[in-house]
C-alpha cells in the first residue's frame, strides 16, 4: 500500500495520512494547520487526492489539528463513513459547530465550510469502541485508548498479514483525568508523534506550581491568565483547582473565571463519560462535581467576558486558545499584558508562527490585531500539564511494538531528529523515516 502524508510531516499541525492500494483508499485523520499564516494557507488548499475516492475515514481524536479539515473533506466531495468513538463524536460536534460559527463571524469570504458542511460530516459519522476490531478481512482496524484526551486513540491495522500503527497523539500518562495509555500490539510499522521527541518533561508539582501563582497573584491583586485548549487541559486545571480548594489553599479572594463556553460544553461532555475516567477521578466524582468550586465564575456571552476586565482584586482568568492565535484570551492578553502583575502561564505545545510562542520566547513587544502591545508580564511554562507523551514514553511505546520500520510525523524537525537519534539507540531500527509535506512511502517497508 501506498502511504501519504497530507499534513502533520515536519509540522505539529495539519494530522492527515491517506493509505491506499488499487482497491482501496482509506484516510487518518484531517486536521487543520495551525500556526504560521503560510503553514495556514495549506488548508485552503485542494486535497492532495480526490475526496470522492475515499472509501472511510479513521479518526483518531477531537483536535482540531486531527478533524478540522473533515466538513472541507465532505464538502469536495467525501461521503464515507468516519469512525471515531463515542466522546470523540460528542466533542467533534462542538468542536466543528464552533469552528463554522467563527468563520461566520471573523472570516467569511476565507470560510473552508459552513454549518450545513458539519452537519453532514457529523452524519456520516459511526460509533466504535476501543478494543473491538471491525473492518473487511484484508482491512482490520482496532482502536486503543491513547491516554490523551477523552475519547482519543491510537490505531492498529492488520492489512493482510501486515500489522501497521498510527500512534496519532499519545497521551502523558498517568493523568489526572484519563485511564493511561494502552499497551501496543506487535506491529511491522509504526507511524509516531514526535511531539515532543527531544524533550523529557520535568517532574513537577503541579498543583504546587499553582497555588504559588495563586497566592502571588492574591498578593498583589494581580491576574493569573491561563491560555487553556478547551479540551482535557482545560478540565484538568478545573480538576486541579477544586482539589486545591478543598486543601484549603485557594484563597477566597482570588476569583476564578472561566471565559471559554466551549470548554464549558466540552466539560457537559466530561460528565457524561464517567466510564472514561481514571480511578482517582470516578473516586473523586462520587463525592461531588470535580470541575466546579465556589469561586468558579463560568462567563457565556462576549459581553459578560469584556466585563472581567472591569472586576477588582486578584483573578484567574482560563481562556481559549491555547496558544493565543485566537478566541477569547487574544482580549485579556490586550488588557493585561502590560501590567507587571500578570502572570502568563502556558499549560501546552506552542507552536511555531503562534502569539504563545513569542511570548514564551521572551518578546516584549507583540503585535494583536495590528496594535502594538508591550509586555510587562512575568511569563511561565507549566510543562507538567502536558498531555503529549515525552522522549522516554514515545521511546517506551515504540519499543512495546517491537517494529523496526518507524516513520515520526507529527513532530518538529528538531524534535524528530531528536527522536530519531534516541529510537536508534533503544530499537536499533535501521529504517527510521521523516516524511515531509505531500511525501508517499511504499508499504511495506
Ligand atoms: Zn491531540
Amino acid at each position: 500500500m501506498e502511504l501519504q502524508f497530507l499534513g502533520a510531516a515536519g509540522t505539529v499541525t495539519g494530522s492527515c495520512y491517506v493509505l491506499s492500494d488499487d482497491s482501496k483508499k482509506v484516510m487518518i485523520d484531517c486536521g487543520f494547520f495551525q500556526g504560521s499564516k503560510e503553514l495556514e494557507s495549506l488548508n485552503s488548499k485542494a486535497f492532495a487526492t480526490d475526496p470522492r475516492s475515499i472509501d472511510f475515514l479513521l479518526l483518531t481524536h477531537a483536535h482540531l489539528d486531527h478533524c478540522g479539515r473533515l466538513p472541507k473533506l465532505v464538502k469536495d466531495g467525501f461521503s464515507g463513513p468516519i469512525y471515531l468513538t463515542e466522546p470523540t463524536k460528542r466533542i467533534l460536534e462542538i468542536t466543528l459547530v464552533d469552528a463554522a460559527r467563527v468563520y461566520r463571524e471573523h472570516n467569511q469570504e476565507n470560510s473552508l465550510f459552513n454549518e450545513d458542511d458539519v452537519a453532514k460530516t457529523l452524519s456520516l459519522c459511526q460509533v466504535v469502541e476501543y478494543d473491538s476490531e471491525f473492518g473487511p478481512s484484508d482491512f482490520r482496524i482496532n482502536y486503543k485508548n491513547a491516554g490523551h484526551i477523552l475519547g482519543s486513540a491510537f490505531i492498529q491495522l492488520d492489512l493482510s498479514g501486515h500489522k501497521v500503527t498510527f500512534s496519532a497523539d499519545l497521551g502523558n500518562s498517568p493523568q489526572e483525568l484519563i485511564e493511561p495509555t494502552d499497551e501496543p500490539s506487535s506491529a511491522s510499522t509504526i507511524i509516531l508523534e514526535s511531539t515532543y521527541g527531544d524533550r523529557v518533561h520535568q517532574v513537577q508539582d503541579t498543583d504546587g506550581e499553582l497555588s504559588k501563582h495563586i497566592a502571588a497573584i492574591a498578593k498583589d491583586a494581580g491576574t493569573l491568565m491561563i491560555p487553556s485548549f478547551s479540551i482535557e487541559r482545560t478540565q484538568e486545571l478545573l480538576f486541579r483547582l477544586d482539589r486545591i480548594d478543598k486543601a484549603g489553599k485557594l484563597d477566597h479572594s482570588v476569583s476564578v473565571f472561566m471565559d471559554s463556553p466551549m470548554a464549558q460544553k466540552v466539560t457537559d461532555v466530561f460528565r457524561d463519560f464517567p466510564e472514561y475516567y481514571n480511578q482517582r477521578l470516578h473516586q473523586a466524582a462520587s463525592v461531588d462535581d470535580p470541575f466546579s468550586f465556589p469561586s468558579l465564575k463560568v462567563t457565556r456571552g462576549s459581553k459578560d467576558s469584556r466585563n472581567i476586565a472591569t472586576t477588582t482584586g486578584p483573578k484567574i482568568i482560563i481562556a481559549g486558545s491555547g496558544m493565543m492565535n485566537g478566541g477569547r484570551i487574544v482580549n485579556h492578553a490586550k488588557t493585561y499584558l502590560p501590567l507587571s502583575n500578570t502572570r502568563l502561564l502556558f499549560v501546552g505545545f506552542q507552536a511555531e508562527g503562534t502569539l504563545g510562542r513569542q511570548l514564551l520566547e521572551g518578546q516584549r513587544r507583540v503585535t494583536i490585531d495590528g496594535q502594538p502591545i508591550e509586555v510587562n508580564a512575568q511569563i511561565f511554562d507549566l510543562a507538567g500539564l502536558s498531555s503529549h507523551a515525552d522522549q522516554p514514553k514515545l521511546v517506551n511505546w515504540a519499543k512495546k511494538t517491537g517494529a523496526q520500520n518507524i516513520i515520526l510525523t507529527h513532530g518538529e524537525d528538531y524534535a524528530r531528529k531528536g527522536l530519531a537519534e534516541k529510537l536508534v539507540e533503544q530499537t536499533g531500527s535501521k529504517n527510521i523515516q521523516t516524511p515531509h509535506y505531500l511525501d508517499k512511502i511504499m508499504l511495506p517497508l
